[in-house]
């Protein structure tokens, strides 16, 4: 077999490339897609072993299969973490984590600025079960620390915040985890681990939608989990493969090759993202630009720290005016995608207020400075003078 040696470390990009794949004995170059729901077995014994546990391989799709494990495999080397765990969709990573994790009568301390459907499945979903979550400003130390009871069972962060791009210090919330002896969970979707590694930042959970920069090309939907820890992998994987919400061979398979070149897309998205938001600046029709990689962000000095040479393709900025100055902008533009979906290839442009954040309350969108102004864009690859030339023709209009 000619693959990596388990016994050096490898340079990240290396890892994206080769890690994962188990060649099958077509010899074939490319990871295959293995359709198929079940496993068959060489005789009755065998398979009594295999359910059991006790001998290694696959059984049925919903447990394992190899093309899911590649793409597992994969992600959580580039993670830095032991095990990896795919998911039917980021939202699936985010509930089976606390399906597995959590029962009625925990405590959650969780950061304020989550994804919408997040809050959700804590607020109305887990509320129901009897599971309580207190929400903490993202970047307010002393309140994760305050926030944490004796029946606190996980702390839960995304980080950077969307759609404000606020920035977490990792190190610091993980130290608080530690002393609480609970697990740190980070939503690791905006930063990939290209920009950032939360294991390496001393969380124990990772989770991720693999339908945004993993994928990058906005062709399916999927998410995982990956995490270090042994015993969590078990509850974790026991949940999984008992409640179901397993991830398609088909969808891992261009996950997997997503991955490969995460890392250079990666790259470029923030390279246009930084250039956007340095434009947008200096505009006389820009009230405020939030981007971590901008000096005037609050945090870009933390991130310059934690984050691996660049700061991401989120950008979001306040035009000058109301909802109706900021619809114009979004209008006026020609070709920029008119969609809340973010990590394309394509440059993806919203309003907050009225599409990822709608469900909230307008007293909860004030609190979080998720203004009626506030334009989200999501930095692609084209070209950058001519995705900037269409932001210009847009905000021309105001
Ligand atoms: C999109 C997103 C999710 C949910 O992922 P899906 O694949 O859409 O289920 C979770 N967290 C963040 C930060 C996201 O952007």
């Amino acid at each position: 077999m000619r693959e990596l040696s388990r016994r050096r470390g490898y340079h990240p990009h290396t890892v994206a490339v080769r890690c994962g794949h188990r060649r099958s004995a077509e010899q074939e170059h490319c990871e295959p897609v293995f359709t198929t729901s079940s496993f068959v077995f060489e005789n009755a014994a065998e398979a009594a072993a295999r359910f059991s546990g006790d001998a290694p391989g696959n059984v049925y799709s919903r447990f394992t299969n190899p093309t899911v494990r590649g793409f597992e495999n994969r992600l959580a080397a580039l993670e830095g973490g032991r095990f990896g765990l795919a998911t039917a969709s980021g939202m699936a990573a985010v509930s089976g984590l606390l399906l597995a994790l959590l029962k009625a009568g925990d405590h959650v301390v969780a950061s304020a600025e989550l994804f919408g459907s997040t809050l959700s499945v804590f607020t109305k979903v887990f509320a129901r079960f009897g599971v309580e979550a207190t929400f903490v400003k993202l970047t307010d130390l002393d309140a994760w620390r305050a926030a944490v009871r004796p029946n606190t069972r996980l702390l839960f962060l995304e980080s950077p915040s969307n759609p404000l791009c606020e920035v977490a210090d990792v190190e610091a919330v993980a130290a608080i985890a530690m002393d609480a002896r609970v697990p740190l969970a980070v939503d690791n979707a905006f930063c990939t681990p290209a920009l950032q590694r939360p294991l390496q930042l001393g969380a124990n959970i990772v989770a991720h939608t693999a339908t945004k920069y993993l994928d990058g090309q906005g062709r399916c939907v999927g998410g995982a989990l990956v995490t270090d820890n042994e015993a969590i992998y078990d509850e974790l994987f026991s949940m999984l493969r008992t409640t179901g919400p397993c991830m398609s061979p088909f969808n891992a398979w261009v996950f997997s090759k997503g991955l490969e070149t995460l890392a250079l897309r990666m790259q470029q998205h923030c390279a246009n993202a930084l250039q956007l938001a340095q434009w947008l600046a200096q505009h006389p029709a820009v009230e405020a630009v939030h981007y971590p990689g901008l000096e005037s962000h609050p945090q870009h000095a933390l991130a310059a720290r934690l984050f691996n040479g660049g700061f991401g393709g989120v950008v979001s900025f306040a035009v000058r005016g109301g909802r109706d100055a900021a619809w114009r902008v979004i209008d006026s533009t020609e070709w920029l995608s008119i969609t809340a979906n973010l990590g394309d290839a394509k440059t993806t442009i919203t309003h907050p207020a009225t599409t990822t954040h709608a469900r909230i309350s307008a007293d909860e969108r004030a609190r979080a400075g998720i203004g009626e102004n506030l334009i989200r864009i999501s930095a692609g690859l084209e070209y950058i003078d001519d995705i900037i030339v269409d932001v210009q023709t847009g905000l021309d209009a105001v």
